[in-house]
C-alpha cells in the first residue's frame, strides 16, 4: 500500500498492541487512522509470546484490564472472524516459601474481590492437575481455573483485518525516522517511506518504545530483556492439556503446545540496546535443569528447538499508558512487559476512548507515564508469570 501523506491519527508499531489501538480508533469512528510497521505486522516481540492469559494480578487496574480482555477472547471469534486458539487451560503458581505464599494471598483476597476465581490449593491437590510434577519441596499451590492462553499471531491479524475493514490504513515496510515537532505540537513525521502530516501520533513500538521516544526527546524507562522458550520432540508422557504452571522458587515455567512441551527457563537478561534477541543455546542447559526438578518424567524427552524475544520492562512492571509529559499529540501505549498481549483488547479500547473523549475512561493512574521523574515506584510487582 502507498503512503498516505496525511492523517489524523498515526499508531507506530503493528505489534498486537498498536493494531488494538488502530482497531478500536476506527470503531470509534476515527477517520484516517494510519499503522505504520517497520517489517511485518505481528513480527515484533508480539511473535514470540507464550500466548498466557491470567487474571492474576497484583493490582485492580491490571485485574480489570485482564477481566475485560478474557471476555474478548472467550467472543473473538464472532467479533473478528479469526478463531484465536483461546482455551481454558488454567494457571497454577508453585509455592515453595511461606513468604511467598503471604504475597499470594494477599493478592488473592483482592482478585476475589474483583470476581476472580482463584484459591490456594495443596501440593497434592497440583499434582491431580498435572501428575508429572514433583511436589514434595512445595508448600502450597495458586490455581486460577479460568485463565488460559490463545494464539497472539491470529489475535494480531485479527485486529489488523478489523481495522482494515474499519477504514483504518496499515503500511508494513515503513520505519518511523523522524517525528517533527512545532511550538510542543506534533506536525507529521518522517518514514522510510516519505512524509505523513498528522497531530497525533502514538508510540506503540514495543521494545523499540524508547528508541522511538528519543525521536521526539523523551526518555522512557521501557527496557527490553531476553527472555528463552525451548520446546521438546512430541512427548505424550505428560498428556495435555496442563495448566500453564510456573515454579516460583526458580521461575521456570511450561505447558503443552499440541505434543510439545513449552520450557522457559525465566530468564531476564539484558542484551543492550540493539534490540536483537539471538538464542543463547548455553540457556538451554539452565531450562533442562530447572524443568528435571520440577518434572523428573522429561529425563526421557529431547529438546528440538527453541526461541528468544525481548520483554519491554519497566522499572515497576507496570505498562505506561497516557499522553507524553510536555507534548501534545504524542501519545504513549508502551512497557508491557511479559503481558502485552493479554491486555492487548483492554488497551486497545482505553486508549481510543481517552484519545476520543480527551480523558481516560477509567483510573489510568497506575500507568501514568510522569510516574518514574516523581520515584512513585512503590508496587507489588506481582509474579514474573510469562
Ligand atoms: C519469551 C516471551 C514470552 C512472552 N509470553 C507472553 C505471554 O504468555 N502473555 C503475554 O501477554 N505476553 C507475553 N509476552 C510479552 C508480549 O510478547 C509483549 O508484551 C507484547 O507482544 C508487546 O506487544 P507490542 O505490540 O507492544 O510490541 P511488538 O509486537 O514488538 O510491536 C511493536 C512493533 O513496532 C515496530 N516498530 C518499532 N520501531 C518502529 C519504527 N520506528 N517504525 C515503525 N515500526 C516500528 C516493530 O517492528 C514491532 O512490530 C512474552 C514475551 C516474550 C519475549
Amino acid at each position: 500500500m502507498d503512503l498516505p501523506r496525511t492523517a489524523n491519527a498515526v499508531v507506530i508499531g503493528g505489534g498486537v498492541v498498536g493494531c488494538s489501538i488502530a482497531y478500536h480508533l476506527a470503531r470509534r469512528g476515527l477517520r484516517d487512522v494510519l499503522l505504520l510497521e517497520r517489517e511485518a505486522v505481528g513480527s515484533g516481540t508480539t511473535s514470540k509470546a507464550a500466548g498466557g492469559i491470567r487474571a492474576q494480578f497484583p493490582t485492580e487496574t491490571e485485574i480489570r484490564f485482564s477481566l475485560e480482555s478474557i471476555g474478548v477472547f472467550e467472543r473473538f471469534r464472532e467479533e473478528f472472524g479469526v478463531d484465536p486458539g483461546y482455551r481454558k487451560i488454567g494457571y497454577l503458581f508453585l509455592v515453595s516459601e511461606a513468604a511467598d505464599l503471604r504475597g499470594f494471598e494477599e493478592r488473592i483476597a483482592l482478585q476475589r474481590r474483583l470476581g476472580v476465581d482463584v484459591r490456594v490449593i495443596t501440593p497434592a491437590e497440583a499434582r491431580e492437575l498435572v501428575p508429572a510434577l514433583r511436589v514434595d519441596d512445595l508448600i502450597a499451590a495458586v490455581w486460577g481455573p479460568n485463565d488460559g492462553l490463545a494464539g497472539p499471531a491470529e489475535v494480531t491479524a485479527g485486529f489488523a483485518r478489523r481495522a482494515r475493514e474499519l477504514g483504518a490504513r496499515i503500511v508494513e515496510g515503513a520505519e518511523v525516522t523522524a517525528i517533527e515537532v512545532e511550538r510542543g505540537r506534533v506536525q507529521g513525521l518522517r518514514t522510510s517511506r516519505g512524509a505523513v502530516a498528522a497531530p497525533l501520533v502514538i508510540n506503540a513500538a514495543g521494545p523499540a518504545a524508547a528508541r522511538v521516544g528519543r525521536l521526539v526527546g523523551l526518555d522512557l524507562p521501557v527496557h527490553p530483556r531476553r527472555r528463552h522458550i525451548f520446546f521438546t520432540e512430541p512427548f505424550p508422557e505428560i498428556p495435555g492439556p496442563v495448566p500453564l504452571t510456573n515454579d516460583r522458587a526458580s521461575g521456570f515455567y511450561f505447558r503443552k503446545e499440541l505434543e510439545q512441551v513449552l520450557l522457559s527457563p525465566g530468564d531476564v537478561q539484558d542484551i543492550g540496546e540493539d534490540l536483537v534477541a539471538p538464542v543463547d543455546w548455553g540457556m538451554v542447559e539452565e531450562a533442562v535443569q530447572k524443568a528435571l526438578h520440577r518434572l523428573p518424567i522429561l529425563e526421557k524427552a529431547r529438546i528440538a528447538g527453541g526461541w528468544a524475544g525481548l520483554r519491554p520492562l519497566t522499572p515497576d512492571d507496570h505498562a505506561i499508558i497516557g499522553p507524553a509529559p510536555g507534548l501534545e499529540g504524542v501519545f504513549l501505549a508502551v512497557g508491557f512487559g511479559g503481558h502485552g498481549f493479554q491486555h492487548s483488547p483492554a488497551t486497545g479500547r482505553v486508549v481510543a476512548e481517552w484519545l476520543l473523549d480527551g480523558k481516560p475512561p477509567m483510573d489510568l493512574a497506575l500507568f501514568d507515564p510522569g510516574r518514574f521523574r516523581r520515584g512513585a515506584l512503590a508496587h507489588d510487582r506481582g509474579p514474573d508469570a510469562e
